[in-house]
């Protein structure tokens, strides 16, 4: 099993180190994991503070102590990087560049200054709205970043969402959401299923995974997005299984940037 989406304490949201994030992956059966803590650069706020970008060389550091106690762990070392302009791009590549990441990806958490979370950004929007808006500025600052390898959870405003039915479709912005694939598969970047997305609702993604494959997406990463240990490959089985029913052919594992693919029908 893998996930491609934990955080550790290194991330200035999260407060749990990393050895517990290491014991409860081998519990939950993961057998290669990244750890991915936030380098935001985009002006990420949660009330009201900063996110402080992760010390990323002070976590490697680390984690390579741990690492010859989880011999049956592939630990790879990665960073979510906010998706905002190319000063963001810019800045958080200047603050990673010397720490030979695994695997970056890249995900919006801000629309024009609001935390797609926070209460406030689905103030006086349906449902309809406040998602289209979500995907609408994805797509308009994909192009910002040069260098991730995979789009963290497209779907980010559903996670928080105040609706009684958050589920995320692909009818919310089908016009955005091909430019991001095209642009993904154009590049040969990937997707992320993002399993916390769902919180305790049944999953969803199975419309806009299968449009991603129609329009040529060969694979996508599966993460957890973990802040706890009990997240930790969290329902990372049926993302497979979503993934195998829209018809990708690959996960992708990395290693200093650089994409493995992995049949999903021989996972
Ligand atoms: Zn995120
Ligand atoms: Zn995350």
């Amino acid at each position: 099993m893998f996930d491609y989406h934990i955080h550790c304490s290194y991330s200035d949201d999260c407060e749990t180190p990393a050895l517990e994030q290491l014991r409860a992956a081998r519990a939950a059966g993961v057998t290669e994991l990244c750890f991915a803590d936030h380098v935001d650069f985009d002006g990420c706020h949660i009330d009201g503070s900063f996110l402080r970008p992760a010390d990323i060389a002070a976590r490697n550091a680390e984690i390579e102590a741990l690492r010859a106690d989880f011999p049956d762990i592939t630990i790879r070392l990665g960073v979510e990087v906010g998706l905002g302009d190319e000063a963001a791009a810019k800045n958080a590549w200047a603050h990673i560049q010397g720490t030979n990441p695994d695997f970056v990806f890249a995900s919006v958490h801000l629309v024009k200054g609001v935390n797609a979370y926070a209460p406030i950004y689905y103030e006086g929007r349906t449902k309809e709205e406040a998602y289209a808006r979500y995907v609408e500025h994805i797509h308009a600052c994909i192009r910002t970043n040069p260098y991730f390898c995979v789009l963290g959870h497209y779907d980010f405003c559903a996670k928080f969402a105040p609706y009684a039915d958050r589920t995320f479709y692909y009818a919310h912005a089908p016009e955005h959401l091909d430019g991001i694939f095209r642009y993904l598969i154009e590049q040969g970047k990937g997707l992320e299923i993002n399993t916390a997305t769902w919180q305790d609702s049944p999953c969803w993604g199975l419309d806009a995974l299968t449009r991603y494959r129609e329009l040529g997406g060969e694979f996508v990463t599966f993460g957890s997005d973990a802040h706890r240990p009990g997240r930790v490959g969290w329902r990372i089985n049926e993302a497979v299984e979503l993934a195998r029913a829209a018809g990708i052919p690959y996960t992708a594992t990395f290693q200093a940037m650089q994409p493995t693919f992995h049949a999903l029908d021989k996972l």
